[in-house]
């Protein structure tokens, strides 16, 4: 299965820093040995930190990653730039990407990186799979959901999924042909999950599934969705009652809705699905029946992490956007960059951006060694994403009328970092948990 995927992609080249091209075979390859590398800290030591490095978003830096993680990256970005950068203005008019996307990025190893291999994935790291998330903000380009299929829908059929369910469908999502979405949220539940309606009844071996769902990224082209079903409504709590099922497009009863119309995310398809009567088999249950809750408490942590990283990653993108612009943009004579209030005002930025950065990775390597509680990955998703909005809003402003039209990529950073702060759990919802272990430790 390993070697099916890496040959493939050697359609795309690389150069690595020597210069040499090398394939993108190697690049993916290689990472399978990373995790060996970071354990060498002579190497990772004499890698710039952000801070010091010429662009916030050059490859070659951070301790968290080496040589064969910024190989991998300057394939991810190439990728981007070929393959959905051109495009996404017409996905945005759409409201959706293309198959064909999915399926050139499946087969160039970018999906479910972190699939192990016994389970036809490449075992790649968490790094790894935090360059996708990266290198997807950095193109500015929102559209693909392929961190929420990779990395928060997949986790949950490799962890709870019988053998059966995880051949069925992982080696389809991994080459991309089996598009996933994850359903929680509904028109009268969304921060309070305990708050599900939809209910699964059992039918001798099989479930009945009623309910409704709403914002539901990639719902649209979903070939399959983990929807969160009550499947108890006497249990002593409602979180004991709570299971999740797999969901598959086609069943009979199963219908999707419009693609909501979304002030950014334009070419992220965001539908509504609605289930009438649809029978389900007993092994589309995911897990044990009523540990839906527990399963979901479990996972929730990766998906904050996943937005955090990708909201500075943007904030980095945005920074040097605004950096481009200012030192050319002329006002008085002389470029904005000349205005020590323009100046101080890259400053700050570049300085929040760079505490944030310090963060994240610090994040990223407790994840990595699964230490990363859910209070921590909390912080990290609520200030990142407040953060990215207070980014957002003095970049357009340094852009001028220009920041506002369309045409300018800050303007579209803008509207995409609007949902940052509500979705993946609220920030306010973000602060409870935070707060929770700091009144009750004494
Ligand atoms: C573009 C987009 C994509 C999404 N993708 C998905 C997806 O793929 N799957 C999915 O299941 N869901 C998805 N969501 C839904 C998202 O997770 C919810 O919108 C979010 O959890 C908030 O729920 P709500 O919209 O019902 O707001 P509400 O829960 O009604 O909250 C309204 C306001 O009240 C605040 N509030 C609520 N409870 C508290 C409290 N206890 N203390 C303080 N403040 C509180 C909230 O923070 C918020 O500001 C998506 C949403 C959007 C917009």
């Amino acid at each position: 299965m390993l070697v099916k995927r890496i040959v493939k992609p050697c359609l795309l080249g690389l150069r690595n820093v020597s210069g040499r091209e090398q394939p993108l075979s190697v690049a993916v390859a290689r990472l399978q040995h990373s995790q060996a590398e970071q354990t060498q800290p002579n190497r990772r030591s004499i890698r710039p930190e952000t801070s010091s490095a010429k662009n916030l978003m050059d490859i070659g830096t951070r301790r968290i990653f080496n040589e064969d993680h910024d190989m991998f990256r300057q394939s991810v970005r190439r990728f981007y730039q070929e393959e959905v950068v051109p495009h996404h203005k017409e996905w945005e008019k759409a409201g959706q990407v293309s198959r064909e996307v999915w399926e050139k990025a499946g087969e160039q190893g970018l999906l479910g990186l972190m699939v192990p291999e016994e389970h036809g994935g490449i075992g790649g790291d968490l790094f790894s799979a935090a360059i996708t998330w990266e290198e997807q903000s950095y193109s500015n380009c929102s559209g693909p959901g392929f961190s929420l299929h990779s990395d928060i829908v997949m986790p949950y059929i490799i962890n709870y999924g019988s053998k059966k369910q995880i051949d069925r469908f992982i080696p389809q999502m991994i080459a991309g042909k089996c598009i996933s979405a994850i359903a929680m949220t509904e028109p009268g539940a969304g921060s309070d999950l305990q708050g599900v309606r939809t209910y699964a009844k059992r039918d001798g071996s099989d479930w009945i599934l009623n309910g409704n769902k709403v914002f539901i990224t990639n719902g649209w082209m979903s070939d399959l969705v983990v929807v969160v079903t009550v499947t108890n409504r006497e249990a002593k709590t409602a979180a004991h009652g709570i299971s999740l099922f797999l969901v598959e497009d086609g069943m009979k009863g199963f219908q999707k809705g419009r693609k909501l119309e979304k002030i950014g995310l334009k070419a992220q398809d965001t539908a509504e699905l609605f289930f009438e009567d649809v029978r389900l088999p007993a092994d589309a249950l995911l897990g044990e029946p009523n540990k839906g809750f527990y399963y979901l408490m479990n996972e929730l942590p990766q998906e904050r992490l996943i937005v955090a990283n990708m909201a500075i990653s943007s904030c980095e993108f945005m920074f040097e956007e605004t950096r481009n612009y200012v030192l050319q943009r002329k006002a008085f004579g002389k470029t904005i960059a000349h205005l020590q209030t323009v100046q101080h005002k890259l400053a700050e930025l570049k300085t929040e951006i760079c505490v944030g950065r310090a963060f994240l990775d610090n994040c990223l390597q407790l994840h990595a060694e699964k230490r990363l509680d859910s209070p921590t990955a909390s912080m990290a998703k609520f200030w990142a994403s407040d953060l990215q909005n207070r980014v957002a809003t003095q970049c357009l402003q340094l852009h001028g009328g220009w920041g506002y039209m369309w045409e300018y990529p800050i303007a579209k950073a803008f509207v995409d970092a609007r949902v940052q702060p509500i979705y993946g759990g609220s920030n306010e919802i973000m602060k409870e948990l935070i707060a929770r272990p700091i009144v009750s430790q004494k």
